[in-house]
């Protein structure tokens, strides 16, 4: 069986160039080709020994998963569909801003914890994803981006891919292994070189795998909150009861000393009449006094028998002015590409659909 290059970090290349017989710079060529040029054919890498281009032709592929899908929406934001094998698919996003290019990049199909919000929760765990699937949604769109002129500058960027968030379909922290490879391979000046500050992980509160990420790669991280106390906690992000919010705080304390950044970013999707009242907002400021944080409120982003309603605005204005009084840096998600169903939370309706139904429904709207 071939080897995908995609599944490799540089280490693993020249570990596997080496069974070749073949030195690690030439790995480092290779590598450099694949992930900076976008060069899926051997013969297209000409400074390589056309003796190594044939036995790589022979024994390797570069294999991204194959795109279904894809489409920009009104504002700029580009959706990809990617199968994952028998009737599934990943999503992948890019928002373009003026002084970034955020890709949003899903780690599972489906995903088991469960949060009654979340239409990945209710889908169910499918499977992790590869190294190759993980850093080919990157593969995909960096490459392909770098013809497409920036809407506002009308530039072409070398990189249009500035930021990676780990906040696509699945939990990250529990395809751990296969997560933290592909993030190194974000973070290697000979693929992509993100910094640690451009790369965020967010995680619903896997306790031991954050302290983990800590030691093997601190990246960014966002924490999933959503709710100011066990008890709601409990209802709607089930894995608290695994690890509560007393455990979570201090994890969060400890992934600080080795973050890049000196703040942990609070996820909380605001969830009409059931987590956006002042009392959680006042609650919010109890819990995470020892923690340096900023939060992002996240309106809740419907989809069909979800049992939940977006935030009212006011509700919304109310919730973040009480934190904003006490001191915290408060972000409200802009809600990008709605018109293709690219928000946040709304990525996994399609999975585990396994008619087809919204497959045919998105292809219909592509032709
Ligand atoms: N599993 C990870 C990362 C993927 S989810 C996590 O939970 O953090 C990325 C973010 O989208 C999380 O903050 C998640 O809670 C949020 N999200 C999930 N469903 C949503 C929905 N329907 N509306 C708005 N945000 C949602
Ligand atoms: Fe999984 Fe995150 Fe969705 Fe929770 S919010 S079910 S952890 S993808």
């Amino acid at each position: 069986m071939s080897q995908n290059l995609l599944d490799l970090d540089l280490e693993g290349l020249t570990a596997w160039f080496a069974e070749l017989g073949e030195k690690p710079f030439r790995a480092r060529q290779v590598f450099h080709w694949v992930h900076q040029a976008g060069v899926a054919d051997f013969a297209q890498m000409t400074d390589i020994a056309k003796s190594l281009r044939e036995k790589l032709q022979q024994q390797a592929v570069v294999a991204a998963p194959a795109v279904n899908y894809a489409h920009t929406s009104a504002d700029g934001t580009r959706k990809w569909l990617f199968d994952a094998g028998v009737g599934n698919g990943i999503e992948t996003v890019f928002i373009p801003e003026d002084d970034r290019g955020t890709l949003c990049v899903s780690s599972q199909v489906g995903c088991a914890l469960e949060c009654t919000f979340c239409s990945t929760g209710r889908q169910g765990f499918n499977r992790n994803l590869t190294v190759a699937e993980i850093i080919g949604q990157l593969w995909v769109a960096q490459h392909s981006l770098k013809t497409v002129p920036n809407r506002t500058t009308g530039e072409i960027a070398e990189r249009p891919v500035s930021n990676v968030v780990m906040m696509g379909m699945g939990e990250p922290l529990a395809n751990f292994e296969n997560v933290v490879t592909a993030l190194g391979i974000m973070l290697d000046d000979h693929a992509y070189g993100l910094s640690r500050r451009r790369v965020t992980v967010s995680t619903s509160g896997l306790v031991p795998a954050m302290d983990r990420l800590a030691e093997r790669r601190p990246v960014a991280l966002a924490v999933s909150l959503h709710a100011p106390n066990d008890a709601l906690r409990d209802q709607i992000v089930p894995i608290n009861k695994k690890y509560p919010l007393a455990e979570l705080m201090a994890a969060c304390r400890r992934y600080l000393v080795h973050a890049p950044r000196d703040f942990i970013t609070f996820e909380y999707v605001m969830l009409a009449g059931v987590n956006d009242q002042p009392e959680h907002a006042r609650q919010l400021i109890e819990l995470t006094r020892e923690v340096p944080c900023k939060f992002n409120l996240i309106p809740f982003n419907p989809f069909p028998d979800s049992g939940y309603e977006k935030p009212r605005a006011d509700a919304m204005r109310a919730f973040r002015e009480i934190l904003q009084d006490a001191g915290y840096v408060v972000t409200t998600r802009k809600t990008r590409g709605d018109d293709i169903d690219a928000a946040c939370g709304q990525l996994a309706g399609k999975v585990a659909d396994k008619s087809g139904r919204v497959m045919k429904r998105m292809h219909k709207e592509a032709a």
